[in-house]
Parts: structure tokens; C-alpha cells; sequence
């Protein structure tokens, strides 16, 4: 047996702005699937929270929409129907105080009490205040927050400094979707189980390290929220610099949550400054019938990135003199989530230069097609001579494990369950996220001071040309993006 139901107690869990994109899309499809999993308690409440004016009924259309929706394999009317005969609904006022008595009604003190904060952070202090003054919150109940966690450093302090009014550290999830894919948590088994990556990997076998999370969508509907972010704040803050944590922090002593967050935090800490020309930042260019950047926030002026490029380097002993190379962007030619671990060619060829150079590469998918394979060199079967050739080795063991894979939960599944169970080790600690805002906010007031404007580049390409020069001065590629 690999993976096994792990029961949760019996919960209640309030989503605050039940009704919204992120509830349909990602929250109530997640706990669908857990339901279906088996690892829904029969008396779970799930209450969707927000201002619109509905009913219990109306809620659970709501939902059924969106699990026929978004919720990937049905199982038929009658589980669907059982679910949401779980759901319940209380319109109400984060800032008013319509509402919070009939929340207050529902909530079982005796039970696991989580609130998900599934609204903009502008309503956090607000829904922290009344969860206390309507004596709503025990002092065990969890909250659960989405990114974006602050707009720089000192928003990110404020946040958390309004969050700790009412809750403690231990009571706050801050989410990174991120963090709950299997693959991610396949890297730590595969990095701290066993004997054989370790001893390689530092800077002393590492050549250097790629980070890439390409999208190929525009920035759609969140024209006015991302023309204020960029790809920096958006993108490189959080999820790409939790990557950068997993793949360079050291062993913890345990797989517990601050045993695993002090040795994350260690690494943002030792982050250097980039240097500007360590930098590249681009802007998707109309391509046919496909918008630019620009057109799509109707602001012709518009310099935030839709793509950049850095280079980084950690200093501490492990990772002196490897560098890290961070790449994302919107509009590129294929979505793909990818760490690759380039280690150094073996010292000395003894195949002779028509061998030609080889080096093996740990590459770690996040999506699509979760994965993990090492890229290893063999000879190339057959007569005519000692020719090499390199092959994936393919490290995510479905083929090998079989049948005996159970359905692997989806990021959000994951993380909404962790929450429940009480388990921190997979969400961001407050003082992570301000750690990391203190490494991007001098990043780009560097930026903003030089007046820089971002480079162009074509809808469906990898990105600006000089993205590819960073590398290339180094005498590196960037992987393809496909
Ligand atoms: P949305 O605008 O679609 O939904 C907002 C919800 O909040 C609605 O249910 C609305 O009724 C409710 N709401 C607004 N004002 C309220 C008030 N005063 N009182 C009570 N309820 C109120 O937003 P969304 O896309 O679902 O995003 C929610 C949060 O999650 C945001 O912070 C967003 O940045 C974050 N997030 C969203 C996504 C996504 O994919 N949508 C991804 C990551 C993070």
C-alpha cells in the first residue's frame, strides 16, 4: 500500500468568499475529491460564506456548477448529491455585521474550526476582528490565507501584524499551492531518504540549478491586480523562491513544520542581492490575433514584466560559487513548472571528444505530467564503437509501484486536508514570506530607480532574446520549454 486515507477528525470550515473564482475553481472541486476519497468525516460542514444574497439551496447549485465544472471525474448524481448535502451557506458583510450571528449559530465549538480566507487581503483584519468580537474563533481554530501575502515588505509586516491580533503563528496557513504537489514532497523523499544525492549535492557536483514556470495564457481577467504585481511579486516571491528553498536548504532534523521552515528561511537569508545585470525582465508583444501585454491592461504605458529572468546565488558553504537561475513568464510556448539540477561533467573523459560532453541532470516536474527523472549517460546499444547516449531515468516510480498508487491528491486536496490535521509543514511561516519580501523589494526599487523598461518579446516564444544571452555568457542554455 503507498498512499493510505489518513482520517481527519470531524471539522467545520468556513470559506470566506465562498462564492468567488478561487472557491469554485480550486476549494470546493478539492474537497469534492477528498469526499469521494473517503476522507470527508460524515459530518463535516462545509460553509460558504460571502455577500451574496443565497440560501443553503442556492449554495449547493452554486457548487454543483462548479465541481461539473472544474471538478475533473465525476462519480455520479447520488455522491454529488451526498456532498452537498454538506455545504452550507450565511451571507454576510466582512466589514458590517450582517451575517455574523447566523455564522456564529452553525459553528460547533467542540469540532476542528478552519476559516479560509478566500477573499483580498484587504478583508483579512476585517474577518479576523469579527471571527473574535462575535466569539466565532476558538483559541484552536485555524485560518488559511492566499497569496498575494503583501505587496512588499512593509505591507507583508502589516499583514502579519494584523493576523497576530487575533490568531498565533501556529493558527495561521499561509498558503502556496505550490507546496502540496506530490513531486514537490517526492523531492524532499528522494533528497533526505536516500544516501545517494546527498554527497553530490552542493557546489562541489552542482553546476548550476534552473527554476522555470512558464505559463502560456496572458494575464486573462486579472489585468488590474497583475499590471500592479508583475512576474517579480506574482511569481519569483513565492513560488519560485519555495522551490529555490527545497531544492537548497539543508536536512532538517525532522519532517516537522519549523524544523523544515527555519531551514527555508535559512536559505532566503542567504540569498545576495542580484546584481542588475543578473536581470532580465520582458513584456509579451502582439503576435496576430494575440494581444500584447499592454493592450490586455489597457495601459499602453505599462512597464510591469509579464516574464523575467535572474540569476542568484546563495552564499552559505553548500552553495557558494553554483548559480541559481529563475525564469517565468506569461505567454511563453508551453506551460510547464520544472526544476532541473545540472551536475558538473565528470572530471575526465575517457571516450574521447567524439563521445561527445555529457552531464547528468535531475529534472523535477511540477506540471503537467508531475515527474521526476534523472537524465543519465549510457552506451549507445549496438556495434560501431563506444558511442554515449543519454536517457531519462524515470524516478516518479508509477510505472514501478503500479496499481498500488491510490489517486494522488491535488495540490489544494493536500493542503485543505494538512489544515485540518493541524499539520503546518507544507505552508509558509510569516516570517519566511517577510524574509522573502526583503530580498525582492531592493530587486526592484533597483528597477524602478534606473527607469527600466521591459523588453518585448513574441506571444509563444521562450522569452526575450536577452534572456537567452544570461545564459549564455556563462556558457549555459536554458532548458526548452515544452
Ligand atoms: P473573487 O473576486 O472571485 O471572489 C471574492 C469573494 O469574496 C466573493 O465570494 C465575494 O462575495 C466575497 N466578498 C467580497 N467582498 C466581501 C465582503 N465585504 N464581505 C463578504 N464577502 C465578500 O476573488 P478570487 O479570485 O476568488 O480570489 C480570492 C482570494 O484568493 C484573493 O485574495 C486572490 O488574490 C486569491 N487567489 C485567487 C486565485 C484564483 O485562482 N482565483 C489564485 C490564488 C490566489
Amino acid at each position: 500500500m503507498v498512499s493510505r486515507i489518513i482520517p481527519v477528525a470531524s471539522f467545520d470550515l468556513v470559506i470566506f468568499g465562498g462564492t468567488g473564482d478561487l472557491a469554485r475553481r480550486k476549494i470546493l472541486p478539492a474537497l469534492y475529491r477528498r469526499f469521494l476519497a473517503g476522507q470527508m468525516p460524515a459530518d463535516a460542514q462545509l460553509i460558504g460564506a460571502a455577500r451574496s444574497p443565497l440560501d443553503d439551496a442556492g449554495y449547493r447549485t452554486l457548487a454543483r456548477e462548479a465541481i461539473v465544472e472544474f471538478g475533473g471525474e465525476q462519480a455520479g448524481e447520488r455522491r454529488l448529491d451526498a456532498f452537498l448535502g454538506l455545504l452550507r451557506y450565511v451571507t454576510l458583510d466582512a466589514r458590517g455585521d450582517s451575517g455574523w450571528d447566523a455564522l456564529k449559530r452553525l459553528i460547533r465549538p467542540d469540532r476542528v474550526q478552519a476559516f479560509y480566507f478566500s477573499v483580498g487581503p484587504g478583508l483579512f483584519g476585517a474577518l479576523a476582528e469579527r471571527l473574535h468580537g462575535y466569539g466565532i474563533a476558538g483559541p484552536r481554530a485555524r485560518i488559511v490565507v492566499e497569496k498575494p501575502f503583501g505587496h512588499d515588505l512593509a505591507s507583508a509586516r502589516a499583514l502579519n501584524a494584523t493576523l497576530a491580533e487575533h490568531f498565533r503563528e501556529a493558527q495561521i496557513y499561509r498558503i502556496d499551492h505550490y507546496l502540496g504537489k506530490e513531486t514537490v514532497q517526492n523531492l524532499m523523499a528522494v533528497r533526505f531518504a536516500n544516501i545517494l544525492f546527498e554527497p553530490l549535492w552542493n557546489s562541489q557536483f552542482v553546476d548550476h540549478i534552473q527554476i522555470t514556470v512558464a505559463e502560456t495564457v496572458g494575464v486573462g481577467g486579472r489585468g488590474a491586480y497583475y499590471d500592479r504585481a508583475g512576474a517579480m511579486r506574482d511569481m519569483v516571491q513565492n513560488h519560485l523562491m519555495q522551490l529555490l528553498c527545497l531544492i537548497a536548504m539543508e536536512p532538517p532534523s525532522r519532517f516537522e513544520p519549523d524544523a523544515v521552515r527555519d531551514e527555508k528561511l535559512k536559505v532566503i537569508r542567504a540569498l545576495e542581492e542580484v546584481a542588475p545585470h543578473h536581470i532580465v525582465r520582458g513584456q509579451y508583444a502582439r503576435r496576430g490575433d494575440v494581444p500584447s501585454y499592454r493592450e490586455d491592461v489597457d495601459d499602453a504605458r505599462s512597464t510591469t514584466e509579464s516574464f523575467i529572468a535572474l540569476k542568484c546565488h546563495v552564499s552559505n558553504w553548500r552553495w557558494a560559487g553554483t548559480p541559481f537561475y529563475l525564469r517565468t513568464g506569461k505567454r511563453l510556448r508551453a506551460r510547464v513548472s520544472e526544476i532541473a539540477v545540472i551536475f558538473k561533467d565528470a572530471p575526465h573523459l575517457i571516450f574521447g571528444q567524439e563521445a561527445g560532453r555529457h552531464c547528468n541532470t535531475l529534472s523535477i516536474r511540477l506540471q503537467p505530467d508531475e515527474g521526476m527523472t534523472l537524465q543519465v549517460t549510457i552506451k549507445e546499444p549496438g556495434p560501431g564503437g563506444m558511442r554515449l547516449i543519454d536517457v531519462p531515468l524515470d524516478m516518479t516510480f508509477a510505472e514501478a509501484l503500479g496499481d498500488q498508487v491510490e489517486d494522488v491528491p491535488e495540490a489544494y486536496e493536500r493542503l485543505i486536508m494538512d489544515v485540518m490535521r493541524g499539520d503546518q509543514t507544507l505552508f509558509m511561516r510569516g516570517d519566511e514570506v517577510e524574509a522573502a519580501w526583503a530580498w525582492t523589494d531592493p530587486v526592484i526599487a533597483g528597477w524602478e530607480g534606473r527607469g527600466d523598461v521591459p523588453k518585448p518579446y513574441e506571444a509563444g516564444s521562450s522569452g526575450p532574446e536577452d534572456a537567452l544571452m544570461l545564459m549564455h555568457r556563462d556558457g549555459r542554455r536554458w532548458r526548452e520549454i515544452r
